[in-house]
């Protein structure tokens, strides 16, 4: 019985050794990961461009005001060109 208690205990050793063996091994990785730069930021996805046709300004399409075939950036600039 008391050999039984001993093999308990190593095993309970051997287990807790083992155990903090692969805490370590993630403690490690945890911080190889922190150190490593960051990953480049993704890419915006490119636009096209136009300029105004009143100050020569270069926006998006997305956000450019179109009247009469002709970019603007702002309603301001469209509402002077025009004027
Ligand atoms: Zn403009």
């Amino acid at each position: 019985m008391k050999y039984l208690l001993v093999l308990g205990v190593v095993l309970f050793a051997v287990w807790l050794w083992r155990h903090n063996r692969a805490g370590e091994a993630q403690d490690r990785a945890d911080e190889r990961a922190r150190r490593s730069p960051p990953s480049a930021p993704p890419h915006a996805p490119v636009a096209d461009m136009v300029a105004c046709a009143h100050c020569g300004l270069h926006v998006p399409t997305g956000e450019a005001i179109a009247h009469q075939g002709v970019f603007y950036c702002s309603d301001a600039h469209r509402r002077a060109h025009n004027a």
